[in-house]
């Protein structure tokens, strides 16, 4: 009899099982399961007091705080009555303590130039773009946009605002004057920080002429800081307009970091907008700050000499939290990079881990989908023995696409840190622990501690073993969202209301035998197939293992008999479409999952609607599927041609 409560049928059959290298884990800061267990054992028990020793060791403070933590459900305060700043954490902290001449960022343009700043570099820098925005009247708590291509400026005017207390809101440099506005207008910006152009794919785009037409309807929005990248000419508003270069060329390299209280907002990020409007989230400063560290050492088990490269745009969350805050605070060594992966052709990554000596590599799904496309030879002309400890984040990974990045990128000798989180929750929730976790591919393995997940079906039970259901978290932790800027309805109504005294994820997920998490998709996105339900990634993993398979996505469509039918949108890596494929493909999934998961439709497309940060948007594909009009926000859609070409293959 099929569970009405909500629960997610389980039709994965995955049971390869990768223990952590031995090499990797003798040198390890949680270097064996049972110290994991026990680590995460003590958090669980009692994780007030597990954060507030943290909190205290972690942190720099101009005041101690007071109170580790005050709930009053759905608000958290976090080590209250302290006083600290993220950006002294970041940078100040390690020039004080004499890492000073550490390479904090080695960054290289798209062109191929490069430049190498110290942590001392870095504090200068901060300093003098903090008080060039301070000489316009910048400061505590105004809010200011950043729409910048990823260049050294990028971290530094988020590091600037945050040492300053203005709240920063960076959107991704490839949104459109209308998504600029619409966030500006949210926010209530004061400023927006942007460049002449940014490089893309050899390409100059015009940045500052699109942030021009976006001003034109932001009224909040006093000054614009431009910095000169590609050296293009733009439109000046005087009185408006600002050179990044000459402003800080009059600026003192000296500027005391603001002891900002614990709970002040250190910035605002709107979500990838897969599933809708984007929310506008927003984290505060100590315990957000405390989290990304301690989730950015656990997590990569970053050693001095590391070289770190996230791929990430500082546009998402990802680039927030393991590009600037997290590792910053670490004093890690990052690589930055500005521009495509396949420019000037598809070996660029590969090649810049090659000559920079990479070790910590973490990227997203849907990259190592195109890798996997663009063919192994442009991996292996590069010598990639320097990595030791690969990761990704986004969606979640095939376990196809997971064995391909385990053999041809780690040599099979690099753990993959398979990361689950959300902007919400403002750092990893989940993920293996390097030394300690065996990897099973495709799973997010296990929380972090003081994470305390429970999945529960549509009455707020837990399910047991194997069940899937809804992903909440049982305690409140540091870098959890403190809501939605100026939407309180909406911020108790989306996280708060359907579980009482749990955060829902918005994700359905489901806890094997051993204790490790599967993440099954997202909760508006579950199939309805004849009473069963289905989740999309079982779906989309069975397709992608077939070798011809490229991309997946599974969505419900509109069903007489079943409810709804499963359709599929499939991307293939060389053959033609053909019926014999589209049947070969059908068998597969039923001979992979079983007759209940078998699409009943297949298209063949070209590429999938995705959002700018690479996730799959199957809201939209859902729409496509039951012939209906395109319902909802398509702002962050990334290329709007694929969703024509999809109707036009309407039979
Ligand atoms: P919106 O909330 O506006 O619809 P979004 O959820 O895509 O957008 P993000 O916060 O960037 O915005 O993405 C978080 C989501 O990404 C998670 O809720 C989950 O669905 C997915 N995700 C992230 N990492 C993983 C992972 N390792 N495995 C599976 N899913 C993941
Ligand atoms: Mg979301």
């Amino acid at each position: 009899m099929v569970d009405h409560h909500g629960q997610i049928d389980n039709v994965m059959h995955e049971s390869r099982l990768f223990p952590p290298p031995a090499e990797f884990s003798q040198q390890a800061r949680i270097p064996t399961r049972e110290a994991y267990d026990q680590l995460w054992q003590r958090a669980a028990d009692d994780p007030v007091k597990f954060w507030e020793e943290l909190g205290r060791e972690e942190l720099h403070w101009f005041e101690p705080f007071t109170k580790t933590l005050e709930w009053n459900e759905p608000y958290a305060e976090w080590f209250v009555g302290g006083k600290t700043n993220a950006c002294y954490n970041c940078v100040d902290k390690h020039v004080n303590e004499g890492r000073g001449g550490r390479t904090a960022i080695i960054w290289e343009g798209e062109p191929g130039d490069q430049r190498t700043l110290t942590y001392s570099d870095l504090l200068e820098q901060v300093c003098r773009f903090a008080n060039a925005m301070k000489s316009l009247g910048i400061g505590k708590g105004d809010r200011v946009s950043i729409y910048m291509p990823m260049t050294p400026e990028l971290a530094i005017a988020m590091l600037a605002c945050a040492r300053i207390g203005a709240v920063h809101s960076v959107i991704f440099a490839g949104f459109s004057a209308e998504a600029i506005a619409e966030r500006n207008n949210d926010a209530g910006a004061k400023a927006v920080i942007t460049a002449d152009a940014a490089w893309r794919r050899g390409k100059a785009l015009p940045l500052k002429h699109t942030v021009d037409q976006a001003l034109v309807k932001s009224p909040t929005v006093e000054h614009c800081i431009v910095l000169d990248r590609v050296n293009e000419a733009v439109e000046w508003k005087h009185g408006r307009d600002h050179w990044w270069h000459e402003l800080v060329r009059e600026a003192s390299p000296e500027c005391p970091a603001e002891p900002m209280d614990s709970e002040a907002p250190l910035f605002i990020l709107y979500t990838s907008g897969s599933t809708g409007k984007p929310k506008g989230i927003k984290h505060t400063t100590a315990g957000y700050n405390l989290y990304a560290k301690k989730s950015f050492e656990w997590v990569f088990d970053h050693r001095e000499g590391d070289v770190y490269w996230c791929t990430a745009d500082c546009g998402w969350i990802t680039g927030h939290s393991y590009v600037v805050y997290g590792p910053f605070s670490a004093g890690a060594t990052c690589l930055m990079y500005e521009g495509a992966p396949n420019h000037p052709s598809e070996d660029r990554f590969w090649d810049i881990v090659e000559r920079h000596k990479v070790t910590l590599f973490y990227t997203a799904p849907t990259a190592i989908r195109a890798f996997i496309k663009w063919g192994n030879d442009h991996v292996q002309m590069h010598d990639l023995s320097s990595l030791r400890l690969l990761g990704t984040v986004g969606e979640g990974i095939n376990p196809q696409a997971w064995m391909w990045y385990h053999e041809m990128i780690g040599d099979e000798k690099c753990p993959i840190v398979d990361t689950w989180w959300q902007t919400e929750t403002g750092g990893i929730m989940m993920s293996p622990l390097p030394g300690a976790i065996a990897t099973k591919p495709g799973s997010c393995c296990v929380p972090l501690p003081g994470i305390l997940p429970v999945i529960v079906d549509e009455d707020g039970d837990e399910v047991g073993v194997d069940k899937g259901g809804w992903l909440t978290i049982a305690h409140p932790w540091p870098g959890m969202l403190r809501g939605i800027w100026g939407d309180e309805d909406r911020y108790q109504e989306v996280y708060w209301s359907k579980v009482p005294g749990k955060y829902l994820a918005g994700d359905n997920a489901r806890r094997d035998g051993d204790g490790y998490y599967w993440i099954m998709g997202r909760i508006d996105d579950v199939l309805n197939v004849s009473g069963h339900r289905l989740s999309t990634i079982e779906i989309e993993s069975a397709l992608v293992s077939h070798p011809e398979v490229a991309e997946a996505a599974a969505v419900g469509r509109p069903h007489e008999l079943k409810g709804e039918a499963v359709a599929v949108f499939v991307t293939l890596k060389n053959a033609k479409p053909s019926d014999e494929l589209r049947e070969a493909l059908k068998q597969h999934v039923r001979k992979e999952i079983g007759a209940l998961a078998q699409p009943d439709d297949i298209r063949f497309t070209n590429a999938l609607p995705k959002t700018r940060s690479g996730k799959i948007m199957r809201r939209l594909l859902k729409d496509i599927a039951a012939g209906k009009e395109m319902v909802g926000d398509t702002t962050t859609l990334e290329d709007y041609s694929i969703i024509a070409h999809l109707r036009d293959d309407e039979e």
